[in-house]
């Protein structure tokens, strides 16, 4: 009897979309995420509840693209949701969760699933965010995207707050956040916006 030694498909792999907002991360995320729905391949994804408000069950794009998505609080709950046929993980705005997302999609990666991971490589004041360091550490394939300058229309790689708000996550609809080049973002601009805020208020 002779014994063929197959490749090894065990092992899986772990892709990360990372870039500034509005460089189309979720965008190529569900791209990815229809072409394994066209090859019949299983897929879940998931994304960090980040407003308590909504529980929303679909990542969308901005060009208003979207599929089904799982909302949880921890890494760790991504078990307690994983189907045995789940070839494909999807994971969305992977910087807002906790370091534990490192060693899940280390293990799903290790037993055999492609995990898809998109998140903001930078905050707002263009420091690394969150998890994604690691993340990118023990990623297997990186695509980088870029957004325009909303300046000088050369390519973004940084995320420009443009009000008065020190907080981590600030989540709201448009004119908070543009991108912007290396040259063009000013990560002391939300603190001067306060400063300028509160001299009107005196006034
Ligand atoms: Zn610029």
């Amino acid at each position: 009897m002779t014994h063929h030694r197959l490749k090894n498909t065990t092992y899986g792999v772990i892709e990360t979309i990372c870039g500034c907002m509005y460089s189309g991360k979720t965008e190529e995320l569900i791209r990815q995420i229809k072409r394994c729905e066209f090859a019949k391949q299983k897929y879940q994804v998931f994304k960090p509840q980040i407003d308590k408000r909504y529980s929303e069950t679909e990542v969308s794009s901005h060009n208003q693209d979207r599929i089904p998505s799982i909302v949880i609080n921890e890494p760790n709950e991504v078990y307690q949701h994983l189907k045995h046929n789940t070839r494909v993980v999807g994971i969305d705005e992977a910087q807002f969760f906790e370091k534990g997302i490192v060693d899940v999609i280390t293990k799903l990666a290790n037993h055999g699933r492609r995990v898809l991971v998109a998140g903001l490589d930078t905050d707002w004041q263009g420091l690394p965010f969150g998890s994604m360091p690691e993340i990118l550490a023990v990623s297997d394939i990186i695509h980088k995207q870029y957004a325009v300058c909303m300046v000088c229309g050369d390519a973004a790689t940084r995320t420009q707050r443009l009000v008065n708000s020190q907080e981590d996550i600030l989540v709201g609809s448009f004119n908070i956040y543009e991108a912007r080049c290396r040259e063009h973002f000013d990560p002391q601009l939300s603190l001067r916006r306060k400063f300028e805020d509160q001299q009107e208020l005196n006034l």
